[in-house]
């Protein structure tokens, strides 16, 4: 998962994309960059770590121009390594940079087809260059060309992608998937400077801006924004939607909106269906405590619909980075120790209700439960506000292999007896359906249900598997 944003006509895009960038921090913290342009002339400036060890004053100072895109770099499947942050350009048929969100399926089969020399393993590398080959077809690289080679892109590409594409001298140039998979929103800014536009993967990061959010882009659609400020939308594809559901339940951030559906409120939901999932146990708690951040808002609702006290009974080090979205287990586990501290007058001697958004492997839930009941907590039962996670994403989450999932080969019993719990209550998927708001069939669900919305061959799935223990390998090899 990464986050991106394009700023076109705006008096110091740079200035812009740093502020919006930091917005959407949480949506990877392994490499940020930004490519911006002032008529012909641009500038790439990107590399490894957080938007505020990458750029500097004097770094900023040299991204001069009125447009730009931005990114933030979270890894799934490529390296972690320099040459994989975004943006990248190209100078051929013409320059433009293009920044993304989202994961190619069909990587190897489309690295072939279109027999491409790629120098990283970021799969925005492949989408630039499939669009530049599509675009070099066309008798003239005139803004139609633009739309006819987003559409082909569409056609041979498998997965998911929210493309933010900069054409020096022409505008700003965006698609997503037909699926619409990852999110995407557009606005316009009117001040006294004159008029901006600007799309980003959250609309907080608009609203920061002082853009007003115009709509979402659409899934299959691609929009151009020209430097006259004039614009042209067109539906390029028409398929069945399917938003990822993990964007309500754990990413996005809770005052963003996603496909009409607010987070926060999203999230509220789903406290109150984990509530009545609870109900049918028949347990008693003393007080409800949310792993912070993301599962406050579930545990506040849970803790209200069950008419039970809501305590912060673990403390966060906010200086200390979200562990689901490390890159290796080493790291992930000293962070969480770190990370969450018992406040003991709130666990000591009461039966708890622990709750989190999510479990993925498993190696925070342990942990914590272990924290509580080292400070005398009667019993620790832990409520989860997603369904089990069973399948792998192959979609731009990095949910790891069918072997660190911990719910992909054990039954909820056994999962509750290796995170030590007492009792362990998950969301049902009606549950999560209910809470998000959308229809069942507008959302992708397969890491719960391994109903993957485009297809995902046996071949591909290995792969994506051999390259994940890969480069697990590597990076705790290189930390050993
Ligand atoms: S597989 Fe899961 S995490 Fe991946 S896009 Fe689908 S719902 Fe989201």
């Amino acid at each position: 998962m990464c986050g991106i944003i394009g700023i076109l006509g705006t008096n110091n895009a740079s200035a812009e994309l740093y502020t919006g960038l930091f917005a959407i921090q949480h949506r990877g913290q392994n490499g940020a960059g930004m490519y911006t342009s002032e008529g012909k002339d641009s500038v790439l400036k990107k590399d490894k770590g957080l938007i505020g060890e990458v750029f500097d004053e004097s770094i900023l100072e040299e991204l001069e121009g009125s447009n730009g895109i931005g990114h933030v770099r979270y890894p799934t499947i490529g390296s972690n390594v320099e040459q994989d942050a975004q943006p990248f350009k190209i100078e051929n048929p013409i320059e433009m940079g293009m920044a993304h969100n989202g994961n190619i399926v069909n990587y190897r089969e489309m690295v072939e087809k279109y027999d491409l020399d790629l120098k990283s393993t970021c799969d925005l590398e492949l989408i630039l260059h499939v669009f530049a080959k599509e675009l070099e077809k066309e008798s003239e690289i005139d803004e139609n060309a633009l739309f006819v080679a987003a559409e082909r892109t569409m056609d041979n590409l498998n997965g998911s992608y929210s493309v933010v594409t900069l054409i020096p001298g022409l505008g700003l140039f965006t698609f997503r998937d037909p699926r619409g998979i990852r999110p995407m929103v557009f606005g316009k800014k009117v001040n006294l400077d004159g008029t901006s536009f600007g799309v980003a993967s959250e609309n907080t990061v608009l609203d920061i801006l002082g853009y007003k959010v115009l709509r979402e882009v659409l899934p299959g659609e691609a929009i151009l924004i020209k430097e006259d400020k004039s614009y042209q939308a067109r539906q390029l594809k028409n398929e069945k939607t399917n938003h990822c559901m993990f964007e309500w339940v754990y990413f996005a951030r809770p005052d963003s909106t996603i496909e009409r559906i607010n987070v926060y409120e999203a999230r509220f939901r789903l406290g109150r269906e984990l509530a009545k999932e609870w109900q049918k146990k028949n347990k008693k708690l003393d007080v409800v405590i949310p792993v912070p951040d993301t599962a406050r808002t579930i545990a506040l609702a849970l803790a209200e619909e069950l008419d039970l006290p809501y305590r912060e009974g673990l403390l966060r080090n906010r200086y200390v980075g979200r562990t689901f979205i490390m890159p290796d287990q080493t790291s992930r586990e000293t962070a969480v120790k770190t990370k969450l501290n018992p406040i003991i007058e709130e666990v000591k001697g009461k039966k708890i209700g622990l709750v989190d958004d999510s479990i993925v492997r498993g190696t925070t839930s342990k942990k914590l439960i272990k924290l509580m009941k080292n400070c005398n907590a009667e019993e620790v039962h832990f409520l989860v506000g997603c369904p089990p996670i069973v399948s792998p994403c192959y979609y731009g989450i990095d949910i790891p292999t069918q072997e660190e999932l911990i719910a992909a080969n054990r039954s909820i019993r056994e999962i509750k007896k290796e995170i030590g719990a007492d009792s362990l209550t998950y969301q049902n998927i009606d549950g999560l359906v209910k809470g998000i708001a959308k229809k069942k069939d507008q959302l992708c669900l397969a890491c719960l249900d391994k109903e993957y919305p485009t297809k995902v061959r046996e071949d591909i799935r290995d792969y994506f598997e051999n390259m994940r223990r890969k480069e697990r390998e590597t990076v705790e090899g290189k930390k050993n």
